[in-house]
């Protein structure tokens, strides 16, 4: 083991940032782009030697759409700095929209009262072929339409992470990889303008650090994490063959989709959609289920998910889960069966607010999107973060 950074006082100062972003998955990165955007000297922290966190694991959605008030506005941010980093970078991302397949009246009823709240073409309802036609030529043979969620995008998730990475060092910032973050001391302690970062590999004087470690938001600070009631939410992925091979462009939801998103979920006509799923599907419901799926470039198909919550999340995958999961893929894609690539676990943090900014000690910022929009809201949320220290400067 490398001697800890503590006994090393030489090697303090020896590097100094404007600020230190602590984690590579999207939120520290999103961070770290504003701060070049600001023509700051950036120090990217990674403890993995590439990210493996819940940026890579999920479906690469910008759910923008069904999002509602700061966090509609977070996406729509966060919807031009995807395209554009991906224009940039060289990554895949695509102005896909996404398609909500309804197959009852209660789920195209939710479908219509969006619609009809929102400015025209923004949420367009969609009639039995279009919905087919998006899903690339066949669907369930219950479906009674849908809807075109005209903002959301699609990157994805394995390529935009290193992408957005490489880009933000060729735009001059520093990645460390394989280095964990061990503490902060502020500058009141140093006797210097600047706080000291200490690090598995040394300490590194910043006028600001900003700690984005997902859900590991506990390991670091187990108070604010509890105070906020933070837990970690596991659900199980699978990356499947498309059915005959289909393209599938837009994202796609179905009506568990219509329980979770909050522009669905604040629908007069959603508690009816959930009494019906419940009668209806009870063992999608019982995994706290979300049937969505996204094409990656390969063609083959993110499908997911399921949802546990716990403080600290055990790993193992249920079968049973894994094919409830399968089969309701499947038939909505009016598949017979389909052939699984890859499973895995994704970890994300979850709490009732769906993000947290805390300033623990001077000089520190902790960011942590705790819901499932983290590939929706980062770049947004980043922007409104730098605005809030730009304006505290
Ligand atoms: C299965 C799944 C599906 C999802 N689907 C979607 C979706 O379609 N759309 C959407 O908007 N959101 C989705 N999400 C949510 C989204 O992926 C997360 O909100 C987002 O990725 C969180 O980003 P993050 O940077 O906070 O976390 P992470 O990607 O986990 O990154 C945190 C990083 O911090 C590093 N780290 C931790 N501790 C230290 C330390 N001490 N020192 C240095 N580094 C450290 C970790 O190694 C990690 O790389 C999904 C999540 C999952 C798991």
């Amino acid at each position: 083991m490398d001697a800890p950074a503590a006994q090393r006082p030489d090697d303090v100062g020896t590097e100094q940032y404007d600020v230190v972003v602590v984690g590579a998955g999207v939120v520290g990165l999103a961070h770290a782009a504003e701060a070049l955007d600001r023509g700051l000297r950036v120090l990217i922290v990674e403890r993995d030697h590439r990210a493996v966190g819940a940026s890579v694991r999920n479906f690469g959605h910008a759910c923008v759409t069904a999002q509602t008030d700061r966090l509609l506005d977070f996406a729509m941010v966060s919807r031009e700095r995807w395209l554009r980093y991906a224009d940039a970078g060289g990554f895949f991302a695509v102005d896909s929209g996404a398609v909500a397949v309804a197959r009852s009246a209660e789920e195209r009823a939710v479908l219509e009262e969006l619609s009809a709240g929102r400015e025209p073409g923004q949420v367009a309802m969609l009639g039995v072929e279009a919905v087919r036609t998006h899903l690339g030529g066949k669907a369930d043979s219950s479906v009674v339409g849908g809807a075109f969620l005209r903002d959301d995008v699609r990157v994805d998730p394995r390529e935009a992470v290193a992408g957005l990475a490489a880009l933000l060092t060729e735009r001059g910032a520093r990645v460390l990889w394989g280095t964990a973050f061990l503490g902060h001391e502020p500058a009141s302690g140093t006797g210097a303008g600047d706080g000291v970062v200490h690090t598995t590999r040394g300490r590194f004087r910043a006028a600001r650090t900003i700690v984005c470690v997902g859900h590991d938001v506990d390991r670091l600070y187990p108070s604010i994490a509890e105070r906020h009631g933070i837990r970690r939410c596991g659900l199980q992925m699978a990356r499947v063959g498309a059915p005959a091979g289909r393209r599938i462009t837009p994202a796609v939801l179905s009506g568990t989709s219509m329980l979770r998103y909050p522009a669905f979920v604040a629908t007069d006509s959603n508690p009816a959609l959930r009494a019906r799923l419940a009668a209806d599907a009870p063992e999608l419901l019982d995994i706290d289920a979300n049937i969505m799926l996204t094409q990656r470039p390969d063609g083959t198909l993110i499908v997911g998910d399921s949802h546990r919550y716990d403080r600290t999340m055990d790993p193992f995958l249920s079968e049973q889960t894994s094919d409830t999961l399968l089969d309701a893929i499947a038939r909505l894609l009016g598949a017979h069966g389909l052939q699984v690539v890859e499973r895995w676990l994704g970890v994300y943090a979850s709490a009732p607010e769906p993000y947290l900014v805390a300033h623990p000690e001077a000089g520190l910022t902790l960011v942590s999107v705790t819901s499932g929009v983290g590939m929706t809201i980062s770049h947004g949320l980043a922007h409104a973060v730098w605005r809030e220290l730009d304006g505290a400067a």
